[in-house]
């Protein structure tokens, strides 16, 4: 762990386990809540003088940061391929995101706003950084959603604590010792643990934020034990995002970016498309193109450069998916391709494409979070746009077709933070995005989630004398 820009170890550690082969490939430090208490107390130290410095300062870090990030790609890439599972041109992709990331948020600005100006009135609103941020990352893109984290906490002002998923702490460890090569001790601690460490920065009296990433359940617990001292949060959470594929659609065209759209990380994403609605008069031929896609794909050990996909990243989950396959069977739905799990080391699931399934199936109701995806037939547009909207969930989804405005006018009429039209899963640092309903609470990303890392206040000033 880095606490205090120093490397600290446990007595007690967890393994990591390689998800493709199932062997343990590494110990890391199990922190006690006197290392957490350690960590806070650095940040909090370290916090007067970095929430001093300017904001141009703090930004030459940032972009010193993702150099550092950038030098140590391969291996980087490495660790993340082998505690995630994810194939190493992926992997790379997501440290260099991860850098490119940092750069970016490092030109972000939150500028003093003047509301009011008058001859005897004046009313200006600042930016002023929160204190001690606890980020808590989840398993799927353990670096990436770090840094998302790390760069705008840091860029405005606030010092931090990280906790990586007890899944994947590898790469997160490793950002806080190439971080303390870069940034002032204390600026940024990374501890690892299990979720007792997650509850103990939630609960913790000298942490001011908690920005979270992980599943709906575990967000409510945030919300909870954060309310306990006011603490400001930051949900992401689950999501079952819905494609809708319109009659004018060119089945061939859009069969590869949706199977990549629902398949990508082994459907591991939060904004996987986990729903493909498709209008009756291009069902058959579309589901025809997507299998036919599909099944050349290969799932395999992502150290294999062959891979297109790996495993599932742990066996909690693995089992997860395999429950809601023989759930997919015991119904009687025709699952078109994939459906049998091989009996062989890893936690291989391969892709699964199930054929029209009823709308309150299992498969179509829950978050999957693994390659089994359902395909579902409709005739009407306030039909599907309501069944589309039939769930807690509330994140993205897309739409396709060559008739932008009724996409549009779909668009409008669904229940999600984000919605893509003829193209899916597009991120940038500086696009908002969060969740409805419960699929999150306030925005990461853009100013608006700059402004989330910060406390908004106004300064009023009577000029008659
Ligand atoms: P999870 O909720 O089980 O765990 C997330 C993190 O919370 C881990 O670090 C875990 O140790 C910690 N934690 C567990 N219990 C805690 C508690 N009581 N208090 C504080 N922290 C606690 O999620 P997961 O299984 O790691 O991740 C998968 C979920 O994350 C999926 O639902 C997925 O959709 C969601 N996700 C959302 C987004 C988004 O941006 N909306 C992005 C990625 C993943």
């Amino acid at each position: 762990m880095t606490i205090n820009g120093e490397p600290v170890a446990t007595e007690e550690t967890l393994p990591v386990i390689n998800p493709a082969t199932e062997e343990v490939i590494a110990h890391v430090p199990n922190a006690t809540v006197q290392d957490l208490h350690a960590a806070v107390k650095s940040a909090r130290a370290a916090f007067s003088r970095w929430s001093s410095t300017s904001i141009d300062e703090r930004s030459e870090f940032l972009c010193k940061l993702g150099d550092a990030i950038s030098a140590n790609r391969e291996e980087l890439a490495t660790l993340l391929t082998l505690e995630m599972g994810r194939p190493s041109a992926a992997a790379r992709g997501e440290i260099d995101g991860a850098s490119y990331w940092l750069k970016e948020v490092a030109k972000q600005r939150l500028k003093r706003e003047v509301i009011e100006e008058t001859e005897n009135h004046l009313v200006e609103r600042y930016y002023t950084p929160l204190g001690v941020v606890g980020a808590i990352v989840p398993w799927n893109f353990p670096f990436a959603l770090s840094i998302w984290k790390i760069a705008p906490a840091l860029l405005a002002g606030n010092t931090v604590v990280v906790k990586p998923s007890p899944y994947t702490p590898l790469t997160a460890l490793k950002i806080g010792e190439i971080a303390s090569e870069i940034l002032p001790a204390g600026v940024l601690n990374v501890v690892s643990g299990g979720d007792d460490l997650g509850r103990w920065i939630t609960e913790h009296p000298d942490v001011n934020k908690i920005s979270f990433t992980g599943s709906t359940a575990t967000g409510k617990k945030v919300m909870q034990s954060a309310a306990s001292h006011l603490k400001r949060v930051t949900l992401e959470l689950g999501g079952n995002d819905a494609a809708i594929v319109l009659p004018d659609a060119d089945p061939a065209k859009i069969a590869k970016p949706l199977f990549w759209a629902a398949f990508r990380n082994t459907a591991q994403v939060c904004i996987a498309t986990k729903r493909m609605y498709v209008h009756e008069d291009i069902y058959d031929a579309f589901l025809a193109e997507l299998v036919n896609f599909a099944k050349d794909v290969k799932v395999g050990n992502g150290s294999d450069p062959a891979t297109d996909l790996g495993p599932i990243q742990n066996k909690m989950q693995y089992e997860k998916v395999i429950d809601l396959i023989e759930d997919t069977k015991r119904i009687g739905a025709n699952i078109v391709l994939g459906g049998e799990i091989e009996d062989q080391p890893g936690y291989f699931i391969p892709v699964t494409i199930v054929d029209n399934p009823p709308e309150d199936s299992r498969v179509v109701v829950e978050e999957a979070f693994g390659p089994v995806l359902p395909v579902l037939k409709y005739r009407d547009y306030d039909d599907v746009i309501a069944r589309v909207n039939n769930t807690k969930y509330g994140l993205g989804g897309s739409i396709w077709g060559n008739d932008i405005e009724m996409a549009k006018s779909i668009a409008e009429r669904l229940e999600t933070g984000t919605v893509w039209i003829n193209e899916v899963s597009v991120l940038s640092p500086h696009y908002p995005f969060g969740g409805h309903k419960e699929s999150g609470l306030g925005i990461e990303h853009s100013l608006d989630g700059l402004a989330e890392y910060t406390n908004s206040k106004t300064i009023m000033i009577n000029k008659r004398k």
